[in-house]
């Protein structure tokens, strides 16, 4: 039963000609999927529609061959292939009653046009891409004009795939957010004052509204500006701009112009962090508003609404960590939402250029070439016993899924606590919320008669024969290499015996070396950095060395990089890239520059090696060859956490499943055009 305190989140919302049925709104995000993978995509909108979203986005869909993100995996709408394929999409979000929409995009010098290898378009002759070594063409008369006819050809194609919201995309640093902008001085009517600027978006909403606004909604997404110093420079006036649209279009969908913020990850950014910037919105126009924020409360939802800062709960992770949050909320089972722990892994599928993944929700990206549900797994197929040795994100996830099931499970942890990883790097700075990976799967433990779980149980080889299950997991993890091997080094760092040298094992075991310390990162994800930061709090100085250009160099993938190294900086960690550490020396540590191998000294107390793990597998040597038993996560192949949950979930999953021949998912066909 619904907790009457959440009515509002269900009221229906009428946005132009359609109505929404809820609040709940997918606002358009990535998938890594885009036109290459119209089934796959399906599946997973399907999922969300079926989970009570009311609302599902495209992503980023290019209008025509005049932009392309190549090899970002957007969406297109530029043929009758393009139609049929999306067609999939619509149809798959219809049949739940939800509506489906569609951002339609033009990258402008956002985009070097990789694939179509057509000339970029920009507001101006300016360097296009992602450091591309090209230009725009300044976009003349004639060039607005074929934009217009485009865009517009791009919107009926849209209606005729069976989108029932279609939007002008004014944000994220394209096309028409670089006509917005202050920069945009061009000296004809569509450059310099705000109300010139605003020109070619207003044209593009009426264009759209005469074109299908009889039976579509038109959305705009708009942002209110820069919120971070140093960032890309504010539009002077997005109130402005707001005002002279007011009630032009049928929604507005709102957010600040760095993804780093609107998007950040929860080290630095907390739920609904765009509430300040845009409380005003609501003010200036009198149709409806929807902004994202990580909202994954309830409570939190209902706020921002009462309060009149938004009417439509916009949200892509925590669709994606949660695709059924909407329906738990109207089932009463708030307690069981998957809330989003704000890591970004499903950024990375885009920025990697594969489908999306997630560290909470091991099914997302799964739907189609795996048949994965995140709400229903099939029945056990045996009476078996179930013992999984180790309690991280691969045994709780394996043992919440085998339960799920209905196998018999024994979960035994040496430590005092359930969690493994999860429990001691969320007490590092920034992380608490990454605990959430273990409190999900706890909760859903605690509801399973058939899952027992024993703390300060460290099992030997003697006590797991003994206790004689059907199969056993081994998700013992790993450990952090003392030695220094890892990418760079492939022997042994000279000097690595020395006392003073510590794993961040150690470091999360309590230990706090005395400084000053040298951080020597050639893992490149996180932990370094969040050590680093750790160690400054304890009032050591740190200095992080890598031998990468940038720190932390894997979360460019996350869209914190740039964050990360401004905060470490700012709070006074010494940084030194492309310089690698060659030897541990009595009060010191020899560095050298990855380029030139010119060599240097530095004075340091201590040394701190973060290059790779050692997985803790030996149980598995002692009894592989005397009983069923499998590696699952960290000690079969260290990685993210996201991939150990993965692991457990597909061990869960393919529990009593014949052997896999050949390929062991399904996939698309190249041709969009030949979808049947
Ligand atoms: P993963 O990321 O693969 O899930 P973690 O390192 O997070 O791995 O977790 C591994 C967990 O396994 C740790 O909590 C550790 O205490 C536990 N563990 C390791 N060896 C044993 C053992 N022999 N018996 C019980 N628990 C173990
Ligand atoms: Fe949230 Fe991380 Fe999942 Fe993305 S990958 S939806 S940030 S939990």
């Amino acid at each position: 039963m619904r907790n009457p305190r959440y009515d509002i989140l269900f009221e229906s919302v009428k946005i132009g000609p359609v109505t929404a049925p809820n609040r709940f709104y997918q606002v358009p995000h990535c998938t890594g999927m885009g036109y290459r993978r119209p089934r796959t995509l399906a599946a997973l909108r399907r999922i969300k529609a079926e989970g009570g979203w009311g609302v599902i986005n495209t992503e980023y869909c290019s209008i025509d061959a005049s932009s392309d993100d190549e090899p970002f995996p957007h969406a297109s709408i530029w043929d009758e292939g393009d139609v049929a394929a999306l067609g999939l999409m619509t149809e798959a979000v219809h049949e739940y009653g939800a509506l489906a929409g569609c951002e339609l995009w033009h990258g402008g010098a956002g985009s070097a046009n990789l694939f179509s290898r057509e000339v970029p378009l920009g507001v101006t002759s300016s360097p296009a891409g992602v450091l591309d070594p090209i230009q725009t063409r300044a976009m003349d008369k004639a060039d607005i004009r074929d934009l217009r006819r485009n865009h517009r050809d791009a919107a009926c194609r849209a209606r005729s795939a069976g989108f029932d919201i279609i939007y002008i995309y004014a944000c994220h640093g394209y096309l028409l957010h670089q006509f917005l902008h202050p920069s945009n001085r061009r000296s004809d009517e569509y450059g310099g004052s705000p109300e010139n600027r605003v020109r070619l978006v207003r044209e593009l909403l009426e264009d759209t509204l005469e074109a299908v606004g009889d039976s579509c909604a038109v959305a705009i997404r708009f942002s209110v500006g820069s919120l971070v110093g140093g960032g890309r420079p504010a539009n002077d006036d997005p109130r402005t701009m707001i005002e002279l649209l007011a009630d032009l279009p049928d929604l507005w969908d709102i957010t600040v112009d760095e993804y780093s913020h609107e998007m950040g990850t929860s080290r630095f950014i907390k739920e609904a962090a765009l509430e300040e910037s845009m409380r005003w919105v609501k003010q200036v126009t009198g149709k409806p508003l929807v902004s994202v924020g990580r909202l994954t409360s309830p409570d939190t939802m209902v706020r921002l609404i009462k309060n009149g800062v938004i009417d439509l709960v916009g949200a892509a992770r925590p669709s994606i960590a949660d695709p059924f949050l909407p329906r738990k909320i109207d089932q009463g089972r708030e307690d069981e939402i998957r809330e989003c722990i704000g890591c970004n892994i499903c950024y990375t599928g885009d920025q990697q250029h594969v489908p999306i993944r997630c560290t909470q929700n091991p099914t997302i990206g799964e739907e189609w070439r795996r048949g994965w549900h995140p709400e229903q797994i099939p029945e056990k197929e045996s009476d078996s016993h179930i013992l999984i040795v180790g309690s991280g994100p691969a045994g709780l996830e394996a043992a919440t899924a085998l339960g799920q099931r209905g196998y018999r499970v024994t979960l035994a942890e040496a430590g005092l606590e359930l969690g493994g990883r999860i429990s001691r790097e969320a007490r590092l700075p920034g992380l608490a919320e990454w605990s959430r990976v273990r409190d999900w799967r706890l909760g859903q433990i605690e509801r399973l008669s058939n899952v027992e779980y024993f703390l300060d149980s460290c099992l030997d080889a003697k006590q797991i024969r003994e206790f004689a299950a059907d199969r056993v997991a081994l998700a013992s993890g790993s450990e952090w290499r003392r030695n220094g091997v890892g990418r760079w080094h492939q022997e042994a760092i000279p000097g690595w015996q020395k006392e003073n040298v510590f794993t961040p094992d150690e470091l999360l075991d309590g230990a706090i070396p005395p400084g000053p310390i040298t951080i020597f990162d050639d893992d490149h994800y996180y932990l370094a950095g969040v050590l680093a930061e750790k160690l400054v709090r304890d009032g050591l100085d740190v200095r992080l060395v890598t031998p990468a250009p940038e720190i932390s160099a894997w979360t460019q993938h996350t869209s914190e990089q740039e964050t990360i190294q401004a905060h470490l900086l700012q709070i006074g960690v010494e940084l030194e890239t492309a310089t690698t550490l060659l030897a541990i020396e009595e009060g010191g540590v020899r560095l050298a520059c990855v380029h030139s191998g010119r060599e240097r000294e530095r004075s340091a107390q201590s040394v701190v090696l973060v290059t790779s793990r050692e997985p803790r597998d030996a149980l598995f040597h002692e009894l592989c060859n005397e009983m069923k038993i499998d590696r699952i996560g960290d000690c079969l192949a260290p990685g993210a956490i996201a991939h150990a949950v993965y692991a457990g979930h597909r061990y869960a999953r393919e529990m009593d499943a014949p052997p896999q021949k050949g390929v062991p998912f399904r996939r698309e066909p190249a041709l969009a055009a030949e979808v049947d």
